[in-house]
């Protein structure tokens, strides 16, 4: 048996409950600096029209991080990430899956709505991806699901959304990323719609996946040099995660059941 926080098998680490716990707190509290940092970015133009900056919300301890585009006219005026059709559209089929919207964490890549919808600048986009880059650290999410073309682009380079939509490739950081087309665009094309609610059923097989892959990391069984909260696993080509054990063989209630309840522990309001 391995000694907490000395050594798991094969001489692996294993993550104490302190250990966790202060993991917890450092992320908490990193995300607070993110959002409070948003609320008042000064940075590009989109600062001078909008309403409200919104840095996104949602359980940042889920394995799943949704990265839209950017806020529409709703957003704006709550100060909430997809809160208008296309977030009714994404909580249903999120819904259908098993998910709540809770249980996932949403953001988008720029956080201030681009007057009359229009595309994100490319400035506009470098300027805000500090903040999405710093989110994806502190969530430490397995699986990044890009909502449109704007937020695919930062992972599928020079893809087309048409060709690219429900695919997922490694990313590395023991991250994959997911394609999809955004839910407003699915609205408006039902060819798209039935794309949408099609692509987004991996993701349950891809949520097991990472539990089970969490789990690992954490009994010891694999702890990746320098990864400060449990992600190290290969997800290329859609092999199966291959922890350094058996471990990863079967699914376990309790990654069934977490990965179809959210973690209230890990909720964050953020705005
Ligand atoms: S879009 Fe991003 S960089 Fe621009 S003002 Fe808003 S938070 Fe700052």
């Amino acid at each position: 048996m391995a000694e907490a926080g000395k050594g798991g098998a094969d001489g692996k680490r294993v993550w104490t409950a302190e250990e966790i716990a202060a993991d917890f707190e450092r992320r908490t509290a990193g995300l607070k600096q993110v959002e409070a940092e948003v609320l008042g970015c000064p940075r590009c133009r989109l600062a001078q029209t909008r309403t409200h900056a919104v840095p996104g919300e949602g359980n940042f301890r889920s394995v799943v991080l949704f990265v839209g585009e950017g806020p529409g006219a709703e957003e704006d005026r709550q100060g909430r990430p997809f809160v208008g059709r296309s977030g009714q559209f994404l909580a249903e089929n999120l819904q259908r899956i098993g998910l709540r919207r809770a249980d996932v964490f949403i953001t988008n890549v720029v956080k201030c709505r681009p007057p009359e919808n229009r595309d994100p600048e490319p400035d506009e986009i470098a300027a805000c991806a500090d903040y999405l880059t710093r989110q994806i650290a502190l969530i430490n999410p397995r699986i990044i699901v890009t909502l449109g073309r704007v937020s695919m682009s930062r992972f599928f380079p020079g893809a087309s959304i048409t060709k690219v939509h429900g695919q997922y490739k490694n990313i590395g950081g023991g991250r994959v990323a997911l394609a999809m087309f955004h839910p407003a665009a699915a609205l408006r094309n039902p060819a798209w719609k039935e794309m949408f609610e099609q692509d987004i059923e991996q993701l349950p097989r891809l949520i097991e996946r990472a539990h089970k892959a969490n789990e690992a990391v954490l009994r010891g069984e694999a702890l990746p040099a320098g990864v400060p909260h449990p992600g190290d696993v290969d997800y290329s080509e859609g092999k199966p995660a291959a922890p350094p054990s058996a471990a990863a063989s079967a699914p376990t209630d309790a990654a069934s059941e977490a990965s179809a309840k959210p973690n209230r522990g890990g909720q964050m309001s953020l705005f």
